[in-house]
């Protein structure tokens, strides 16, 4: 049996819940929410489709159904008030995460846990320290929604199937992270081997989808107030990764132990992923430039999370 315990029902929990559906992933998924009637309203309507994708229990959970959960998913969190600065909005969701992980770890959860909520890299640390779980056990999706943003649009461009575009997104899943080209490959070419044997394009436009990309999630909220159907299949990804032990490699936040020069931050890395949660991460080398952004990503992260640790410990 896979035990899923998804925490947060809105636009990002309920797009998830949906994802695992239709991609038969979890025997047992059970969802809690602050809000009960659209959990219980959910649980209905997902459970309806089940005729067409083989047998699942989709239920209202509490917190006593985390105990042998094989993963604990939060997506709760709040949005950002008018007139609130981002500073007090990472207190706030570090506040709501705080409550959630203790009324998890209260029920004897041993499993892992992915955090989708934002600032994702701080929180992931956060639930980490509060949990004392070890760096494996405790998973942000990290920069997998940019990546993924980046491969789609790269794929588009130059018209390959993005599964075959190899490019990643690292560093903080926010303004400071940034693609690394260095290694990035199409069918085995690198960046600039493509380039050269397509000079219809370059390197400039390739900037320009990564900047883009940055921005795509202010650009979606402003279409349709937030973004939740990428994540959520990036949540699966890293799901189906865990749970059906494939020792995939995917960018998420994790836990740095010396890697890029630096200790005791969550970032979005390179890592591979199994039944274990994170088997290792993968230490990308850096250029010159890349490795400054990673700089500039682990200092903006560490300062935020000292910000959540000095007012919550
Ligand atoms: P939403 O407002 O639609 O849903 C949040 C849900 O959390 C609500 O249903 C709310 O009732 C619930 N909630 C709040 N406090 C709770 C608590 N203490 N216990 C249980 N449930 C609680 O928001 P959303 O659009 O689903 O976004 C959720 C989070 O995911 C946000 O932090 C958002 O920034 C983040 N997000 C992350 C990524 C990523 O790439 N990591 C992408 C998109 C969104």
């Amino acid at each position: 049996m896979n035990k899923i315990i998804v925490i947060g029902n809105g636009d990002v929990g309920s797009s998830y819940s949906f994802a695992l559906m239709a991609q038969g992933l979890g025997s047992d998924v059970g969802i809690i929410d602050l809000d009960a009637n659209k959990v219980a309203g959910d649980v209905q309507d997902l459970t309806h489709g089940l005729a067409y994708v083989g047998p699942k229990n989709i239920y209202s959970a509490d917190y006593s159904d985390c105990f042998k959960a094989d993963l604990v998913v939060i997506t709760a969190g709040a949005a950002q008030k008018d007139n609130e600065t981002r500073l007090d909005l990472v207190k706030r969701n570090a506040k709501i995460m705080k409550s959630i992980v203790e009324s998890v770890m209260a029920n004897g959860f041993n499993g892992i846990f992915l955090i989708a909520s934002n600032p994702v890299d701080v929180l992931t640390h956060y639930v980490m320290k509060l949990t004392g779980f070890p760096p494996n056990k405790v998973i942000g999706s990290g920069t997998s929604l940019d990546s993924a943003r980046l491969r789609s649009a790269v794929g588009e461009k130059f018209q390959i199937d993005p599964r075959d575009v190899n490019i990643y997104i690292l560093g903080e899943h926010g303004d400071t992270q940034f693609p690394v080209w260095s290694h990035g490959n199409i069918g085995g070419l690198k960046i600039t081997e493509w380039l050269a044997q397509h000079p219809e394009f370059s390197q400039e436009e390739l900037v320009e989808l990564s900047e883009k990309v940055k921005n795509a999630a202010y650009e979606i909220i402003n279409y349709k107030g937030s973004t939740h159907y990428g994540i959520a299949i990036a949540l699966a990804r890293i799901t189906q990764a865990i749970l059906q032990d494939e020792n995939a490699v995917l960018p998420v936040s994790v836990h740095l132990d010396g890697q890029y020069g630096s200790r005791d931050v969550c970032i979005g890395s390179n890592a591979v992923l199994n039944r274990e949660g994170v088997r290792e991460i993968i230490e990308t080398p850096l250029d010159e430039e890349e490795n400054k952004q990673m700089q500039h990503s682990i200092q903006t992260l560490k300062n935020m999370q000292q910000l959540v640790m000095e007012d919550e410990f």
